[in-house]
């Protein structure tokens, strides 16, 4: 029995004043049972979106993080500094790929050292359009996933999130199908790199332009837990919406 997890990435959108109004509609908003839900604001907002959301049940995410534990990497953030205010990292974020060069090595070490550092990792993956459209999805997913956690101790419960690129802020979201395809390799892939008690608990997430009006075709699908939301998660009601169609669905 697999946690269904909605995670809503709030990116670089929202200053303290609306941040904090963004919580405070969240926090008013009855809890979904069942269902683990985190938000990641900007990292000056972290704190105090922790503090509104404290009797939330809702959980706190950092975007990104550097993999180091301290020292001198000016404008970084450490898992040492993010697990003060936050239990989960999103890590390999395609924006991240793209504007900063994240690379599968990086990645790794960033997998690890939440790991030493009690974060839970949100490792998210998927191909460009043009990769898609010359049929090399199911290559690229696998070296996206050979090169983050090849050799790593992963935990039960691991969490990756499917993003296809083009789908990601574009209003043209995968279909079902497409997610359930991309989820079902990445757990066989899970399982011959870390075991089958890994792969078959792993949380699978969907994430490209899911709103409250498509959750429902992602959410019945078998190998997927959840979604990771962008835009969506920005509006407290589409967000809280699509968190209780990913309870709900899971729970029938
Ligand atoms: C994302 O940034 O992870 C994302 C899925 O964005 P959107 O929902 O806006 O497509």
């Amino acid at each position: 029995m697999r946690t269904p997890i909605s995670v809503g990435n709030w990116k670089m959108h929202a200053t303290n004043a609306e941040a904090e109004q963004l919580a405070e509609s969240l926090a008013g908003l009855s809890e979904v049972d069942g269902v683990t839900t985190v938000v990641a604001p900007g990292f000056l907002q972290l704190a105090r979106v922790a503090e509104r959301l404290r009797s939330s049940g809702i959980e706190m995410a950092g975007q990104n993080m550097h993999f180091a534990a301290t020292g001198a990497f000016t404008g970084e953030v450490s898992p040492r500094q993010l697990a003060e205010v936050a239990s989960w990292v999103i890590l390999g974020h395609s924006e991240r790929r793209r504007y900063f060069c994240e690379n599968d090595a990086a990645l790794k070490s960033k997998i690890e050292a939440a790991r030493v550092h009690g974060l839970h990792s949100i490792l998210a993956i998927g191909e460009r359009a043009e990769e898609r459209q010359a049929g090399h999805t199911q290559v690229v997913l696998q070296r996206q996933l050979w090169g983050a956690l090849e050799g790593l101790d992963i935990p039960e419960g691991f969490v990756v999130a499917y993003e296809p690129v083009w789908a990601i802020g574009s209003g043209m979201p995968a279909t079902g199908e497409q997610a359930q395809d991309a989820a079902a390799l990445i757990r066989a892939v899970l399982a011959e790199l870390q075991g089958d008690a890994v792969a078959t608990s792993a949380r699978i997430l969907y994430g490209g332009s899911v709103k409250a009006e498509n959750i429902a075709e992602f959410a019945a699908q078998p190998d997927l837990d959840g979604a990771l939301v962008g835009g969506a998660s920005l509006d407290a009601e589409q967000f809280l919406a699509i968190t209780r169609a990913i309870a709900g669905a899971k729970r029938a």
